[in-house]
């Protein structure tokens, strides 16, 4: 009898001692801490006057932009606080020090193995010194992929839809990357600077689904960027506006955050909210903070 108890003792520990490695083998290949299978989670992270936007599952990390170089070290510490070490994809979406400042930083910090950029036409390619260094930090990054509408992308539960520019601007905000990032059921929409020109031509392909969950609001809340008909195509629960306190562009514009109103969506500001955290369980998203 006894011996039987000890027996299943034994088993049930070899039973818990298997658990317990198939559950650190599961985090370790994540290489996320702090997210479970069946999870996403969205950061806004504040760069003050920029853009920089983190999706984490337990299979995949995206970066969408990473603000200027004067707050690098705010995105790498924060990454590394939250156990990154590889990053699957950097969406850099479009060649502005606000966008793309810091990205360097991010491919000499972590293993990144695919930038997303957008396509610009030669007279358009910067001559800046942030510029030369975001090239200059390419050469750590595996794969480098042009991109545009229509593109498709999968890493790991994540799916990347790309859904603009859907023609060549003469102008950089225009030639943002705008990307729908999905998790089952649920969505991000992630819109660079994008401005209501560029908006106004996606909306003219068919049979694409504009539709999203949250919405990061184009070029920072300018009054350029976020007309009525894109707001209705995109029909977000949750807006982010991200910008800095007091910003000399006078960003949100008030009309934007009207129509926000009168839309009906929950808005939140990193200007006036700091870092914005949701998470989903890939049929529902709630804000964390
Ligand atoms: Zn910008």
């Amino acid at each position: 009898m006894l011996k039987g108890k000890k027996g299943l003792r034994i088993l049930f520990s070899v039973v818990l001692a298997v658990i317990v490695a198939a559950v650190a083998m599961i985090t370790e290949n994540a290489n996320v801490d702090h997210v479970t299978v069946g999870e996403m989670f969205i950061d806004f992270v504040d760069v003050g006057q920029g853009d920089c936007t983190l999706i984490r599952t337990a299979d995949a990390v995206i970066l969408v932009d990473a603000g200027e170089a004067g707050t690098a070290d705010t995105v790498v510490s924060y990454l590394k606080e939250k156990g990154i070490k590889n990053i699957d994809c950097c969406i850099a979406t479009h060649p502005h020090s606000d966008h793309i400042g810091a990205l360097y930083r991010i491919f000499e910090e972590f293993s990144v193995d695919t930038v997303l950029l957008p396509d610009i036409p030669d007279e358009l390619i910067p001559t800046t010194s942030t510029y030369e260094k975001f090239l200059d930090g390419l050469e750590n990054v595996k794969n480098i992929i042009p991109a545009g509408a229509g593109d498709d992308f999968d890493f790991g539960s994540l799916n990347i839809d790309v859904l603009g520019p859907v023609k060549e601007y003469d102008d950089l905000n225009h030639m943002s990357l705008v990307s729908k990032v999905s998790f089952g059921n649920t969505s991000v929409m992630l819109t660079g600077d994008t401005e209501t020109p560029a908006e106004t031509d996606m909306l003219k392909k068919r049979n694409v689904d504009y539709s999203a969950d949250i919405l990061k609001v184009g070029h920072h809340g300018s009054k350029t960027s976020t007309s009525e008909k894109w707001l209705k195509a995109v029909n977000p629960q949750f807006a982010v506006v991200s910008c800095g306190l007091d910003n000399d562009y006078g960003h949100p514009h008030k009309s934007i955050v009207n129509r926000l109103e009168n839309f009906g969506v929950e808005y939140y500001r990193t200007d006036l909210e700091g870092h914005i955290l949701f998470k989903s369980d890939g049929n529902e998203i709630t804000l964390i903070k």
